[in-house]
Order: structure tokens, then sequence, then C-alpha cells
């Protein structure tokens, strides 16, 4: 059976390999340290949890609306005004399975062939794999190290072409942890809008913020701002409710019905049980998501202090998110009882194969210079991991 084109040009997840030998190891029996994972290492609160419950008890199982039920929907409008300054109304929401899913249909529906989506690097992997399905071509441009990983105006419009159509923003990042403040965002946004380019502001990792950092949705900088575009969040980081899959969208009202009517052919709603308890983590207590800002925060701080130490590593302080994004260039062109290291993937591998540790390589993200750490992992764990990889990196000559 012959294959579309679409389907053979989409790439497998890279970190897919080292996930899955990392899991082999654990099966048999190895206490791997995995600093890979993406999400929170929390429980999803009782008061959500019981909210589901009685959702299931009460008869909530049907189908709702393809775009969400209105509860939802109005707890999304009365949440972007309350903490995000922003105005919308419940035909501007769209509910979808998970903020992926906001993601590829904001792409779906923005985006054609001929089209360039301008992409920060590093991004999160999935966002180049839905411009293609989209049809369109991402314009990758490289942010510096030594500037956050935050792309300036200059370095946008430097990217612009007359086929630019959709810019696409992810603070706080994955996977750099990245935070733009209000005045980076003024001035992207401006370039932006005098050259018409749509906006997909991917903000998930908002509540994760460190260091009295404020988040800021490109969206409720100025009204024009906010016409151009389309604010993607959702439950599964700020309540630990990966599983779930509850994400959603808010945009123009014509580009929400584009995202809705395409749903409608694709998934439907999203399970009408996870929304119902959505409902009651955007309104109810943040409470539990203020204690697992303090833990992040914790880990963060020990876990970049322990890096910056360990001699070559350079890694800039994050924002916020649960990563960490050090530079490993120091190490590349050495080696261990003969196995040399020429970029990020081959250190992944060898810090998997000899010291036990799962890291993702920076080619998952569009540059092999970098390592990423998440620290959505026990304290002890951290502990253990970096004592790990400290020995191993001292022993590479
Ligand atoms: N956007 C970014 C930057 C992410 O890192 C993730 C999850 O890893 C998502 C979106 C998807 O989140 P969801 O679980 O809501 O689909």
């Amino acid at each position: 059976m012959k294959l579309a084109d679409r389907a053979t040009g989409i790439s497998p997840s890279p970190t897919l390999a080292i996930d899955a030998k990392a899991k082999q190891m654990k099966a048999s029996g190895i206490k791997v340290i995995s600093f890979g994972v993406g999400e929170p290492d929390f429980d999803t609160p009782d008061h959500i949890k019981e909210a589901a419950i009685v959702a299931i008890k009460e008869g909530d199982t049907r189908y709702t609306p393809a775009g969400g039920t209105l509860k939802l929907k109005q707890a999304i409008v009365d949440k972007l005004r309350r903490e995000n300054g922003l105005e919308y109304q419940t035909n501007q929401i769209v509910v979808s399975v998970g903020a992926k899913h906001s993601l590829y249909n904001a792409f779906q529906v923005l985006c054609q062939p001929g089209d360039e989506v301008i992409l920060p690097a590093p991004y999160w992997v999935s966002y180049l794999e839905q411009i293609k399905l989209a049809g369109a071509e991402a314009v990758i441009v490289q942010t510096r190290q030594e500037n956050g990983f935050k792309l300036t105006a200059d370095e946008l419009k430097a990217a612009i072409t007359p086929k630019s159509r959709v810019f696409l923003l992810n603070s706080p990042s994955n996977p750099t942890g990245g935070v733009y403040s209000r005045e980076e965002l003024a001035a992207l946004g401006e370039v932006l809008l005098q050259h018409n380019i749509a906006i997909i502001s991917d903000e998930i990792y908002e509540k994760l913020l460190y260091d009295g950092l404020e988040h800021v949705s490109i969206a409720s900088i100025s009204p024009e701002l906010k016409e151009n575009t389309v604010v993607i969040n959702g439950v599964s980081k700020a309540y630990a409710m990966t599983g779930w899959r509850i994400g959603y969208a808010a945009a123009p009202a014509h580009v929400a019905k584009a995202m809705a009517d395409l749903q409608s052919h694709s998934t439907s709603n999203p399970t009408s049980i996870a929304q119902a308890a959505s409902v009651v983590a955007l309104n109810g207590t943040q409470e539990p998501v203020k204690s697992m800002v303090v833990e992040f925060e914790k880990r963060r701080n020990y876990m970049l202090e322990r890096l910056n130490a360990i001699p070559g590593i350079t890694c800039p302080k994050p924002g916020g998110a649960f990563y960490l994004y050090p530079n490993v260039t120091a190490y590349f062109g050495k080696s261990y009882q003969g196995k040399s290291v020429n970029n990020a993937t081959d250190l992944a591998n060898l810090l998997l194969e000899v010291a036990e540790v799962a890291v993702v390589p920076g080619i998952a993200f569009g540059g092999d210079d970098f390592i990423r750490l998440s620290y959505a992992t026990s304290m002890e764990n951290i502990k253990e991991g970096l004592d790990r990889i400290e020995k191993l990196l001292g022993e590479l000559k």
C-alpha cells in the first residue's frame, strides 16, 4: 500500500530513540534517571479529579458541541479576562484535545502551500511537523544563548519575506525556559503588524514562572495585536493534567469558527468528562499550582548551580517552564573509552549508556550544541542524576 507524500514527510520525534532505549534499560532493571520528561511529576489535584467523578455520575458523558461546552468556554473567557487582561466572547474560543491539537488546527486554518512560518529556534519539535502538515514551509531563525534564546525585532525583520504568513511565539519556551518581557513582545509585535503577519502564541507554560516574573500575552499588548493573534493554552502543564487532553485557542471569531469546523470533522469534541474537570481547574483554587511552582523553582535553582559549576558547561537561567538548556560544546572532540563525542546526540547517548541518565539532545529542537534537562522529577533523582553526569563528564578525555 502506497503512503501519501504527506505521511512519508513526517519525521519521527528524535527524542523517541533515546526514550525507547531508556525504557528498555528500565525494563531490564537498570535504575535510569530520566531528565527527559515533558510533564509535571505531580498528581492532578483532588478537587479536579472529584469534578470528573461527579461528571461521570451525573451523566455528563455525551457528545458536546465540537468546539467545547459553553461552560468551559465561559471559564476560559473568564480566565483570559482575569489573568491576561484579554476580552473574548465564547464564540472566539475553541477547546481541543490538548494544546497540541489546538496548534494543529491553527496551522491548518492559517497556512497553505507557498506560505512561510517564522519559527525561532530552539523550537518544540511538533511545530515543525505541524507546519509541514499544513503544506507551509518553516523558516527557522536561530536565536542566541547570550540573549536568553529570545528573538529580537531585528532578527525577526531579517527573516521576513513576502511569503511570511505566521510567526510562532512560545513564551515561556520549551526547551529553553526563556520568557519574553512586555517590551520585547511589543517590539516583535510592531514588526509583525507592519508586515501583516499572524501570530500563533503558545502560552502553555504560562503559570510556570520564577523569580517573580510576569506572563504577558502578546495579544494583550494592543487591540491590533489581539486581532492578529491566536492564543494557545491548556490545562496540561499548569494543573498536572497531561493525560486529560484539554487545550484551547482564543482567536478572532472567523478563525475560531474555522478551527471548530475543522475539528467537527476530525475529533469532534474533546472528552466531556475532561472538559467538566477543566472548568473546575480554571475556576477553582489555584493553590496547587502555586505549590508546584515553589517546588519547581527550588529544583531549577539547585540544578542550575550544579550544572554551571561543571567545567565547560554554560547554562542561562531560565525564567519559566521546567527545563534547563545547557551548552555542552566544550565536550565535543573528547571521548570516553574509544567512544567519541562530536555533538549533543553523541553525548546524550553516552550519558544514557554509561551514566544511565536520559537527557534530550538539542537536535530535537533544531541545534545539536545543547542538551535539554527537565526538572519535573524528584530532588532525590535530580541530585543523583547530576552526580552521575558530573562524574562522566569529568572522565571524558
Ligand atoms: N506546547 C509546548 C511548547 C509543549 O511543550 C507542549 C507539551 O509538551 C504542548 C504545547 C502540548 O501540550 P498539550 O499536552 O496540552 O497537548
